[in-house]
């Protein structure tokens, strides 16, 4: 038999063990994750040898991972029926780096000349993080095929022993002689939360042992000898429990999950008592692995506009959680999307530091955004009843999307849905296309606080009379999301409330001169009325867009929507009251009125006041409130009280 050997550490391995355990001193309970990581790989490969040679197996074909503590001796053991490791993969795999990749970011760091703790994540921590918690270790394993058991030791200092030992069956126990303050690890209920926590879906089951007392024996009841013994002591025994749920749902083929297990899981990650609206579970296989399974619940949580809630989708490698709200892989607008994304290229390791730019999450990023609008499209067309409920919970949410990520814009376009002057409820843009009659070249809109405001704006009377949709945007996001959305299926979308609204028509001579006319014989009126308001217009103008109303305020070029400019000057009251322009409708009688009793006494107070009175009257029909209601109500009074007199 061979004497213990003593082994020095490859010097990579110290300089690794250091910065693991200094960099990751606050994030100790990760060891576990990784020693069960490694147990599930051990499995994993020899199941692979298997395949080619059954012998290997030697009749345990049950593969589990044990997890036990003896808490009076302070350890922790960690057990798998795996491949197990001979004398010479312990010096290779415990005691020397050779992963390529780490020993090039060892190699990187000796260039910065720095220990950078945030790099950590660059390569996988793997077993050393054991000495998170041990002040020893050791690693008895026994290589599959082999009888031959070696006991692997070490402190993490200079070096570790070898030497032969005893082990039943193939297979690799590690054992955690843990430091004082770590005694929590022993604990049954600690280490169930923590494999709950990152391990639940490892594929092999995990079982923890707990001292329990042994079931009891039936009674012999003629043995009177046992009725008047004392009360014996419990007999404790170590008895093992499965306590994850073991098959990592999005793992397994979709044709072999049930609804009712996709329902189930959904619950599970979301804490949602209702079932998702819908989900996508797939498989990306082109220069990323992954896999994801991602969910769209029905109704907007209470927290979809608080800024620090939480993005709910998981990060698995390889069926090791990683980290929950993922907010790197998920973009804000789809915050609400619950699931998993499990992937096979990035560290065990990865940390947050690393995800914020890498291509691997780019990638994954892209596909995310694709997968679930792609779902909800679908899912649209075939339900298009529970699309609109959901759509009036989300959309603003889903709006976002389209000026922060404007190469989405035709995705999100086909998932946009709004009020219509055209129809009751709902309405997708293609559909609004469709009902297009012929002449009308662009989609119009209007902005503005409530249906019922938008619904009753004069800026649309030309474009109703002209029997063309106008959608209503009653959403504080909906300027901008216009604005990203640019054009929609080569159709440029229009604000009927815009200046130089182009309805596409010549005007014919004869509309031409009686336009030409009315402006003649307006421009004195026109004149006095922009002295008047000359605080609060830009221009006073002759308006061809109004039917009914006699005026009505539109945006200059490059101008703001008045309902946005309220918005943010509620947040923000240094932000200067924009000055709109005043159209002026020539053909209605009122105005003809107060051109007349203008042109009989120009200095007149009473018109003066009359046009105060338009103005103020062009600011409720677009919904914005007047500057001095009082004044309004009296004027009006005053009003009412004259026609009264008169009649
Ligand atoms: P990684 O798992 O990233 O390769 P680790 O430091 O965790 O790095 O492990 C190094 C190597 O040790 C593994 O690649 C594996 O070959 C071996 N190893 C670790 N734990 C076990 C185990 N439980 N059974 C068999 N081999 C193991």
């Amino acid at each position: 038999m061979s004497a213990t050997e003593t082994h020095a550490f490859q010097a990579e391995v110290s300089r690794v063990l250091h910065l693991v355990v200094n960099s990751l001193y606050s994030n100790k309970e990760i060891f576990l994750r990784e020693l069960v990581s490694n147990a599930s790989d051990a499995i994993d490969r020899l199941r692979l040898s298997a395949l080619e040679d059954d012998n290997l197996l030697d009749d345990d074909a049950e593969f589990a991972i044990q997890i036990w503590a003896e808490p009076e001796a302070r350890l922790l053991h960690i057990a798998d029926n795996g491949s197990g490791m001979s004398h010479d993969q312990l010096i290779a795999s415990l005691g020397t780096i050779a992963h390529s990749g780490t020993l090039q970011f060892l190699e990187g760091l000796k260039e910065k000349k720095a220990d950078d703790a945030s790099l950590i994540g660059q390569f996988g921590v793997g077993f050393y993080s054991a000495f998170l918690v041990a002040d020893m270790v050791t690693v008895t394993s026994r290589a599959a095929g082999s009888d031959e058991a070696w006991v692997w030791t070490s402190d993490a200092q200079e070096s570790y022993t070898l030497e032969p030992g005893e082990r039943d069956g193939r297979g690799t126990t590690i054992t955690l002689h843990l430091a004082e303050e770590q005694m929590e690890y022993t604990s049954f209920w600690s280490l169930r939360a923590l494999i709950a926590k990152y391990s639940d879906y490892v594929r092999h089951p995990i079982m923890l042992g707990d001292m329990r007392p042994a079931p009891e024996e039936p009674k012999d009841e003629d043995d009177e000898s046992e009725e008047d013994a004392e009360p014996k002591e419990p007999v404790l025994t170590l008895q093992f429990e499965q306590v994850n749920k073991g098959s990592a749902l999005w793992q397994r083929p979709r044709d072999e999950v049930t609804d009712e297990e996709y329902v189930e899981f959904y619950k599970h990650v979301s804490n949602d008592f209702e079932d998702p609206l819908c989900w996508n579970h797939f498989k990306i296989e082109g220069t990323q692995l992954f896999t994801g399974l991602l969910y769209v619940p029905k109704r907007p949580p209470f927290d979809l506009y608080h800024r620090e809630a939480k993005r709910g989708v998981s990060l698995f490698v390889n069926r090791v959680f990683i980290l929950d709200d993922a907010e790197e892989l998920v973009p804000a607008w789809l915050r609400f999307v619950k699931g998993v994304i499990d992937s096979d290229d990035l560290p065990l390791n990865v940390s947050r530091e690393m995800l914020q730019d890498g291509a691997i999450t780019r990638s994954i990023r892209k596909q995310v955004i694709k997968k679930t609008l792609d779902r909800l499209k679908t899912f649209a067309g075939d339900d298009a009843e529970a699309y609109n409920a959901f759509w009036t919970g989300f959309g603003p949410v889903i709006k976002e999307g389209l000026y922060l990520d404007k190469d989405q814009a035709k995705r999100i376009g086909k998932l946009l849905r709004y009020r219509s002057s055209g129809v009751d409820g709902l309405t997708s843009l293609d559909e609004y296309i469709e009902r297009m009659p012929e002449g009308q070249e662009d989609i119009y809109y209007v902005i503005g606080e409530s249906e019922a405001a938008v619904a009753a704006s004069p800026h649309l009377e030309s474009l109703k009379s002209r029997g063309w949709e106008v959608l209503y945007m009653t959403d504080p996001v909906d300027e901008w999301a216009v604005d990203g959305l640019g054009d929609y299926d080569d159709k440029k979308l229009v604000s009927a409330t815009k200046a130089d609204l182009d309805l596409g028509e010549e005007e014919d001579e004869d509309t031409k001169k009686e336009r030409e006319e009315a402006k003649d014989s307006l421009e004195g009126l026109l004149g006095h009325m922009g002295t008047v308001l000359d605080s609060n217009v830009s221009e006073v103008r002759v308006s061809n867009r109004l039917t009914d109303s006699p005026v009505c305020l539109v945006v200059p070029e490059g101008g703001q929507n008045a309902y946005l400019e309220r918005l943010l000057r509620n947040h923000d009251n240094s932000i200067p009251k924009s000055k709109r322009i005043l159209e002026v409708n020539p053909t209605h009688p009122l105005i003809n009125a107060i051109r007349d009793a203008h042109g009989a006494e120009p200095e007149s107070a009473q018109v003066k006041e009359w046009v105060e009175i338009l103005y103020d009257q062009a600011l409720l029909l677009e919904g914005s409130p007047v500057e001095d209601p009082a004044r309004l109500a009296r004027r009006m009074t005053t009003l009412l009280q004259k026609a009264m007199t008169t009649t």
